[in-house]
């Protein structure tokens, strides 16, 4: 007879944009999942539909504080942290915190737990980047005192206490840097690309294209990015990888191909360029590719179109 018990995961940031939708896909593989939020850039909304899964449970806490789970626990995946421009901005202490104090209460308790344990890091960790596309044996271009210095500095602390509990204390981690992802659940008002755009074409006001435009990213369907983490956590690999779309564009381009999918004649507004915001991002996803067996799926036009729907819906 094959003996089977239920993997319990836990995932801190459980009510943000990425923490749902891990969560989500967590519960739809059979784990139990215990998820931790303060609500500071999270949103109860991203939860609701979990009230009275006999598989979910939710902690209300700053994981700053020392954190108690008495449960047992294969897997935490630390995903607490402001993570758009204008939430670190407004909130640079909190954002530092959770990155270094709030990693290392995680870090303490995969340890005591035996668990594996995942850290979702960023591309910021490369900064304005020197190199391009990205791949991860570039250590990156951060000001560390510029005001994208607190979520970058805090992301490369967390990195390097993960590393240092692999080392030292033998814990089972995993590193993912996330590149620009968008889709359901982002925050209208989060001040991000993708949800600034979309809001704008909706309401019929100009779409504020910050600096020049031609800054480029590459943007990252949802479902694909938890796919890639999913595959992260299950693997044997402790090196960081990167999981985001290649697919990259000028914010320009950007801005016009929203006009164009929601079919709306906007003019583009000109705004300052924000400090220190990177000029050129692109995920190289090789080692994706070969650890992971993974590669994004879900086309730009079609991602765009879910994002705009769950937009509309909540504006409705
Ligand atoms: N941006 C813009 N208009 C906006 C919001 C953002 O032109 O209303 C630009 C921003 O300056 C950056 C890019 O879009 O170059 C992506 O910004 P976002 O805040 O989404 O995330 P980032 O990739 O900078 O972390």
């Amino acid at each position: 007879m094959k003996f089977s018990r239920q993997l319990t995961s836990l995932v801190t940031g459980g009510a943000g944009f990425l923490g749902s939708h891990l969560t989500d896909r967590l519960l739809k593989e059979g784990h139990r999942v215990i998820a931790i939020d303060n609500f500071i850039t999270g949103d109860p909304a991203n939860i609701e539909h979990l009230a009275g899964n006999e598989n979910y449970r939710f902690i209300r806490q700053d994981v700053t504080q020392y954190l108690f789970v008495p449960d047992d626990i294969n897997f935490v995946f630390h995903f607490a942290s402001p993570a758009s421009p204008i939430d670190y901005l407004e909130l640079p202490i909190p954002t530092l915190k959770v990155g270094a104090l709030g990693t290392h209460n995680a870090l303490g308790l995969a340890k005591d737990k035996r668990a594996t344990f995942l850290l979702a890091s960023t591309s910021e960790t490369y900064g304005d980047p020197l190199e391009h596309p990205q791949n991860e044996n570039y250590w990156g271009n951060v000001n560390p005192i510029g005001p994208r210095g607190v979520y970058d500095e805090a992301k490369r602390f967390a990195e390097a206490m993960t590393m240092a509990y692999h080392r030292y204390h033998h814990v089972d981690t995993k590193i993912v840097r996330i590149f620009n992802t968008y889709g359901p659940r982002m925050r209208l008002a989060d001040g991000r690309v993708v949800p600034a755009f979309i809001g704008q074409a909706l309401n019929g006001v100009p779409l504020t294209i910050f600096g020049d435009g031609s800054q480029t990213r590459s943007f990252c369907y949802v479902s694909d990015l938890i796919d890639g983490i999913y595959k992260l956590a299950m693997s044997k690999f402790h090196e960081p990888v990167n999981i985001g779309n290649p697919r990259e564009m000028t914010i320009k381009q950007f801005a016009e191909e929203i006009i164009r999918i929601m079919g709306v004649n906007l003019s583009l507004e000109h705004k300052s360029l924000p400090v220190d915001d990177p000029k050129v991002r692109q995920p190289d996803i090789s080692r994706a590719k070969k650890v992971l067996g993974w590669e994004p799926k879900i086309e730009f036009e079609e991602g765009i179109r879910l994002t705009i729907d769950y937009f509309r819906s909540r504006l409705g």
